[in-house]
């Protein structure tokens, strides 16, 4: 009778965004193989939308209606999550909008986030069928977890004279070797993963640095988690003196990390937690001779990053943006992952 069946749980409801050319172009036979079959075994109904372009699943996100959805699940690399994430918080309502669950099945070249979910999971590094099946599995159980945000101030394009840009992020900012390996790589994205392998060996022939500044904020005051960058000036004006270290010189890379891993195989920054509210900053400098490389890891709270050569690139999340200074602030806001 009509009573009882309104006692039933109802069956969650998730927007299914595929990208069909993430990866070696595999996500579509993956979610007829793999995913849809295992999600319709755990009695969850859903949408499946494929992304037609770049931007496509950004635009989709600040204007869906979200109570219709008990979660929004990207089936690719993290570039697709990275647009998901910066749709919601665009939306007027971002702060309700930014609690929605969001899930990440890996069908891309990154996965750098599955493999922290992989891991903090307790399951073994894995890659390809067995982390999507790893992914699938946690999904189907539906347990979220909160994960910190990073907010991301970019220089504006080259020649235009817009104001610099606000993006969100949930997992790296890289200038030097990491983002050139990245960008670079592209040309080697039939490999599926080993394009990092590969662009990283091509590049190590030839490992160039680049001078520039970095300032961080180390995390010995207490952070309360606000949506505005507190702890940063704008990006034009000069850091309070106190409290921030400054490095000037040669870098071959300059890599802030919030999550465990920088690819599915990648257990960069074993300390690592989802909602630490740590930047985990690990740079590598020049030394007086190329064969002594200096490498050091810390945690900071925010950053700012002045590349002082004039060409490069920067990577946020492992998507490019525009060459220049930047600066980063972490817990600006959290969002809900499915993780257990
Ligand atoms: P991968 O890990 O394989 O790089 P991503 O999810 O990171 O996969 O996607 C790579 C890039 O493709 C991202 O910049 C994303 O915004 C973009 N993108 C998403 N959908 C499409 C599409 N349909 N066509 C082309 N590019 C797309
Ligand atoms: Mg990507």
């Amino acid at each position: 009778c009509k009573f009882s069946r309104s006692l039933l749980p109802r069956p969650r409801r998730l927007l299914l965004l595929v990208n069909p050319f993430s990866g070696r172009g595999q996500a579509m036979q993956w979610c007829q193989t793999h995913i849809l079959p295992m999600i319709r075994e755990a009695n969850i109904s859903y949408n499946l939308i494929q992304t037609e372009r770049q931007n496509h699943a950004r635009e989709l996100i600040r204007q869906i209606s979200l109570p219709e959805w008990d979660g929004i699940v990207i089936v690719s690399g993290d570039g697709l999550l990275h647009e998901v994430i910066n749709g919601l918080m665009e939306r007027p309502d971002w702060e309700q909008a930014i609690k929605t669950p969001v899930g990440i099945l890996p069908c891309g070249s990154g996965n750098a986030l599955a493999g922290s979910v992989n891991h903090y999971a307790g399951y073994d590094m894995c890659l390809r069928e067995p982390l999507l099946l790893n992914c699938c599995f946690l999904l189907s159980r539906g347990g979220v977890r909160p994960m910190d945000l990073v907010s991301v101030t970019t220089s504006p394009a080259p020649n235009s004279h817009a104001a610099p840009r606000r993006v969100f992020s949930f997992l790296s900012v890289a200038w030097g070797f990491v983002s050139d390996v990245d960008i670079e790589s592209e040309r080697y994205r039939g490999l599926g993963s080993a394009r990092f392998t590969l662009g990283t060996l091509v590049r190590i022939a030839s490992l160039r640095s680049y001078k520039g500044r970095l300032s961080y904020l180390p995390p010995t005051s207490h952070t309360p988690q606000t949506p505005v960058n507190h702890l940063l000036p704008p990006l034009d004006q000069p850091l309070p003196t106190q409290d921030w270290v400054t490095i000037e010189g040669d870098f071959v890379l300059v890599l802030a990390l919030y999550q465990s891993h920088l690819g599915a195989d990648l257990h960069a920054a074993p300390q690592a937690r989802f909602d630490d509210g740590l930047i985990h900053l690990t740079f590598v400098r020049a030394g007086i001779s190329r064969a002594t490389l200096l490498r050091l890891h810390i945690t900071c709270r925010a950053f700012r990053l002045q590349p002082l050569s004039p060409r490069g690139t920067l990577t946020v999340d492992g998507e490019l943006v525009p060459y220049g200074p930047l600066q980063a602030q972490v817990r600006v806001q959290t969002f809900s992952i499915y993780v257990i």
